[in-house]
């Protein structure tokens, strides 16, 4: 088993084209700092090509931040999975907590999203993670449990290893508030489990993010967990250098 450490930034609605070019560039000019560590950034829509050009040939991935479950239709405000592959995107986060608290979306519809995206050849990475009421209540195994039961539902044990896991505690999305590492890592190793019997041996090859204000300076000890690995991060990606600290100290 070895697992290369992801680490992916989420800008959700902020920045402009001529932003997200310069932000590029300086990613670009540090990317050694990297070395090791797989990355991906995911731009608003309007952004999505601007920034798959920018970093065409860097190895790093560019991933929309939703998608629509349809090849097309009357579906205002959506984008489908060819236009997201025409912008240059190679990946999709499904589910974020934002999407599901903000915008209604519900497990048996991000199911439909991650086979969608796999058709597609789109990388599916669907974001699972409990409210703080449900910690609270000693649940968060029952949430996590059916999240991910739910949304993989409809891919094959094969189509599961090729999607990615992000586990955000959504108490600590946006907050300053982040999971002990001992918190992530019992966490992970039961999401592990879970994929173990969805999807056999190839679970140990799947990839579980830990999302959940990741900083620079809390990031080694988190990453530093087994079952860990890679860091899925909204706030701190807006400024690339963060980013990339992050990466440095995720690698190995
Ligand atoms: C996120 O948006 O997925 C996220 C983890 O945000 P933040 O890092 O700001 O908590």
């Amino acid at each position: 088993m070895s697992r290369r450490p992801l680490v992916a930034g989420n800008w959700k609605m902020f920045k402009t084209r001529a932003e997200a070019s310069a932000w590029c560039a300086e990613l670009r000019a540090g990317l050694a700092d990297a070395d090791g560590v797989d990355l991906a950034v995911c731009p608003p829509a309007t952004a999505l090509a601007t920034v798959a050009d920018a970093l065409a040939g860097s190895g790093v991935g560019v991933w929309g931040q939703n998608v629509h479950q349809a090849e097309s239709g009357a579906f205002t405000g959506e984008l489908s999975t060819a236009m997201l592959l025409e912008a240059g995107a190679t990946g999709s986060l499904l589910g974020h907590s934002e999407r599901r608290a903000l915008f209604n979306e519900h497990d048996d519809l991000l199911a439909e999203k991650v086979v969608a995206c796999l058709a597609a050849g789109l990388a599916p990475v669907l974001c699972i993670g409990e409210l703080e009421y449900a910690r609270d209540a000693g649940s968060t195994e029952t949430i996590l449990d059916e999240q991910l039961r739910k949304g993989l539902a409809l891919a094959t044990p094969a189509q599961i290893a090729g999607v990615t896991i992000a586990y955000e505690p959504v108490w600590a999305i946006g907050t300053g508030r982040t999971a002990t590492p001992e918190m992530a890592q019992e966490a992970h190793a039961f999401i592990r489990g879970v994929l173990h019997d969805l999807a056999g041996e190839a679970a140990d090859d799947i990839r579980i993010l830990y999302g959940g204000s990741v900083k620079p300076e809390n990031a080694a000890e988190l990453m530093a967990e087994p079952d860990v690995d890679g860091a899925l991060v909204g706030g701190a990606s807006l400024e690339a250098p963060s980013l990339l600290a992050i990466a440095a100290a995720t690698r190995p």
